[in-house]
């Protein structure tokens, strides 16, 4: 249940290993075992769930539906928990100290006008913004969290944007650790700062971007009393894959031809090709959805070397290139995508030419046009996630999606994430600021909503509303 002290957990240990995904090494390392990179290469790992011999797909699909409809009156996280529902798929045992806000069970919305933007019949968003801090984060803070509790951890860490600090100040808090938390010194919004600081987190402002964090906080992770929950941390894959078994619930089985998500730390996207793979593994899906991701233009690391990469050497193969060249001075006003140096951008390729997906970049104005585009839709995000509409609109020009193309973009982050955004767009002063190489570029908001001042008189407003209407 929720809310347990910190200290060692007893529970059984359920089936899987944690693997190093260069298959030239493939060493394989207990689930108990805390390590971040592979020790002997360097690499990144990934949880390789032993589902028992006996795991019925037919059977699981029957488990999820019940424990969804139980969710009115149970008091299980297994219920409750968009996370726990899928315990069958996840590295932990039945009796875990599952760790839970009741994260997940977030809406699919039809969004008919940024349809009709993107030049598409008919366009869905999963709205991962709905979860308990408003982000996409908590589905793999839950798990996360829970093992660290199982792990006898005294502290939890990470280096965060923004998203990832709020969630897991929470989470820690829920579960009685400690929690310490690296952000780029000026770089965050404020309400994300605000919500670290509200769950008691100990908030370390560092001179340097993520990408310096980042890097800090793997050195401290060799103290066996720290936890690093960065999206290095394979357990928050896995809490986060189980996006992609709601979503296909939600979707009444039905495989949707294209998932589109923002990339920047590029868990997300990882997960995601994860979770479909897993469930078309069991003969649970009869295709993989393609899957795309879509970068701000100055923080686009990936979308560069998609480019370069010769499709036809690379699709149905595991040849990906051993190094992605940074980008050192990554420049988006979509912060949580504002990342140059994507540690999980290996995993996250893989995922995606198996999918056979695009990676592409789309600017500062289209992201920003395409966010208030999805506001008009009465949903609503941050930035980051309307990189998403964005990159749709620009697949469907190129012809990489077809009109009647059924298309689901995730958005990862509540449209409260970033207030100022909003207001600039809407007032006509957003605008690029920082050193780079768009410094001081600012642009139009088409959609430009500014409020307006008018005299107090029911005359005046009437008409306002009137010129409105004409508009
Ligand atoms: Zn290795």
């Amino acid at each position: 249940m929720a809310g347990r002290p910190a200290g060692a957990a007893t529970t059984n240990a359920p089936p899987g290993a944690q693997r190093c995904i260069n298959l030239a090494c493939g060493a394989t390392y207990g689930l108990r075992e805390r390590v971040q990179l592979c020790p002997r290469c360097g690499e990144t790992l990934e949880i390789v769930c032993g589902l028992p011999a006996s795991a019925d797909p037919e059977l699981m699909r029957k488990q999820w539906t019940s424990r969804r409809a139980r969710r009115a009156w149970s008091d299980d996280p297994r219920d409750l928990s968009g996370v726990w529902r899928y315990l069958e798929m996840l590295p932990f045992a039945n009796d875990a100290p599952f760790v839970t806000l009741f994260e997940g069970n977030t809406p699919l919305f039809d969004a008919p006008r940024s349809a009709a933007y993107c030049g598409l019949l008919r366009l869905r968003l999963k709205h991962q913004g709905y979860n308990p801090t408003g982000s996409f984060k908590d589905t793999g803070m839950a798990a996360a969290m829970t093992q660290a509790v199982i792990a006898g951890a005294r502290t939890a860490v990470c280096a965060s944007t923004g998203n990832t600090a709020a969630s897991l100040a929470a989470y820690a808090a829920r579960c009685g650790l400690e929690a310490a938390i690296l952000l780029p010194r000026g770089q965050v919004s404020p309400p994300k700062l605000a919500q670290s600081l509200d769950y008691g987190a100990l908030v370390l402002e560092i001179d340097g971007n993520f990408d310096v964090c980042m890097r800090l906080v793997q050195e401290l992770g060799e103290d066996p009393s720290i936890y690093v929950a960065n999206s290095i941390n394979p357990f928050r894959i896995e809490g986060q894959k189980t996006i992609a078994f709601e979503l296909i619930e939600q979707c009444q089985w039905r495989v949707p031809d294209h998932i589109v998500v923002p990339g920047g730390n590029m868990g997300n996207s990882t997960a995601l090709g994860k979770g479909f793979q897993e469930l078309f593994d069991l003969a649970m899906i009869d295709r993989l959805p393609r899957l795309s991701i879509i970068q701000a233009e100055g923080a686009a690391p990936l979308a560069r070397l998609f480019a370069r990469l010769d499709f036809n050497r690379q699709r149905g193969g595991e040849d990906i290139p051993e190094k992605l060249e940074p980008v050192e001075n990554p420049q988006t006003l979509a912060t949580a995508i504002k990342i140059g140096a994507p540690v999980s951008w290996k995993k996250a390729l893989r995922a995606v030419l198996r999918a056979q997906g695009q990676i592409i970049s789309v600017s500062e104005q289209e992201i920003a046009d395409a966010k208030a585009m999805i506001g008009r839709d009465g949903i609503g995000c941050e930035p980051a996630s309307a990189a998403t509409v964005a990159g749709i609109k620009k697949l469907a020009a190129a012809g990489q999606i077809a009109r009647n193309d059924d298309v689901v973009a995730v958005l990862t982050g509540h449209a409260l994430k970033d207030p100022d955004y909003m207001i600039g767009y809407h007032e006509g002063t957003l605008s690029l600021t920082s050193v780079g190489t768009k410094a001081h570029e600012s642009f139009a908001g088409t959609f430009r909503n500014p409020p307006r001042r008018v005299a107090a008189t029911k005359a005046a407003i009437l008409s306002s509303l009137e010129r409105q209407r004409s508009a």
